[in-house]
């Protein structure tokens, strides 16, 4: 008997097994046609200044648009990717599409807002990372420091000596850097001391409920005294109502990105976007606010 149930597990078990298997293969193959298909593109999510509502930056975030199964989320497909060397290629991909928005960006007068772009693990430590960026200031003339490359505590932790050392390479040719998903990873506070960073992002996750919870309040709070007694600019992401939009305005956050102000704008929508929410170069308020 006992035998027969330890057997029954072993197929449930194997089954599981084989369908994350399957289902990694399959994206994996999938995600090679969609790149050559063009079934990705980049959305822009504006970031602004709480106090003076002016446009900070613009976040860049994948989409891809299956022909099956409609949008893909990028919760649901990178963190598969991230499993092969594909992750590395799209990231390329997204890099080089940031840098024509960064471009693009100069010749409608937006001299000053900085493109973030998520990397991955694997991507930040290829060693060719370094070169082509280096490469691409150069084939489209625009400063480094129009950038700002976003890490997690995840990619941090993969191999932490490195990773300072990529930092503080990038860092000379002007790349900025922000911390993403601040206070979910396993980040040492003895690490961020060591390391070139110009941002901290507090993670949504802690923004959604902070009015209502007590721990997720203090949480912010004491983040975003840390973040400005190191010297360093805070973003709150995930920010959705006037309400949390005000306290942490009057905390001293810096920077405020979340769909109070914007969802993320598909690339092509974005210059039109933009020039109808800024106006003299601030962000237009709401009736309602
Ligand atoms: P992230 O880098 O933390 O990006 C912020 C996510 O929060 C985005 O989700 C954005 O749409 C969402 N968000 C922003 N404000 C709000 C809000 O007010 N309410 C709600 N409910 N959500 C908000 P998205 O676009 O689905 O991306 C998810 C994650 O996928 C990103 O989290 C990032 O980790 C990853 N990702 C996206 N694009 C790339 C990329 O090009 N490369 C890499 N390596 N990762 C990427
Ligand atoms: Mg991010
Ligand atoms: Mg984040
Ligand atoms: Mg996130």
């Amino acid at each position: 008997e006992a035998k027969d149930a330890g057997g029954s597990q072993y197929y449930v078990y194997h089954d599981e097994m084989y369908q994350r298997v399957a289902q990694r293969v399959m994206l994996e193959s999938e995600v090679r046609q969609a790149l050559s298909k063009n079934q990705f593109s980049l959305s822009l999510q504006p970031q602004l200044t709480a106090k003076e509502k002016k446009l900070y930056g613009l976040e860049a975030l994948l989409r891809w648009h299956h022909p099956e199964r409609g949008m893909v989320s990028p919760d649901d497909f990178i963190p598969i990717l991230e499993k092969s060397e594909h992750m590395v290629e799209l990231g390329y991909w997204v890099i080089r599409q940031c840098f024509e928005i960064s471009k693009d960006l100069r010749i409608k007068g937006y001299t000053d807002v900085r493109i973030a772009i998520n990397l991955s693990a694997g991507q930040f430590i290829d060693i060719n990372l370094p070169k082509y960026l280096i490469s691409l200031l150069d084939e489209f003339a625009v400063p480094a420091s129009g950038f700002e490359l976003e890490l997690t505590e995840q990619t941090l932790v993969t191999d932490i000596e490195r990773a300072i050392s990529t930092m503080n390479n990038l860092k000379e040719l002007g790349f900025t850097f922000a911390i993403d998903d601040f206070g979910t990873g396993y980040s040492s506070l003895a690490y961020l001391k060591r390391m070139p960073v110009d941002v901290i992002k507090i993670d949504k996750s802690f923004v959604f409920g902070m009015l209502e919870n007590h721990a997720d309040y203090q949480i912010i709070m004491s983040t975003i005294a840390m973040v400005k007694n190191l010297g360093l600019i805070v973003v709150a992401e995930g920010v959705e109502s006037s309400a949390q939009l005000r306290s942490l305005t009057e905390s001293q956050c810096d920077i405020i990105q979340g769909y109070y102000f914007s969802k993320p704008v598909p690339e092509g929508e974005i210059f039109s976007f933009l020039d109808s929410q800024i106006v003299d170069g601030y962000w237009k308020t709401k009736a309602y606010n």
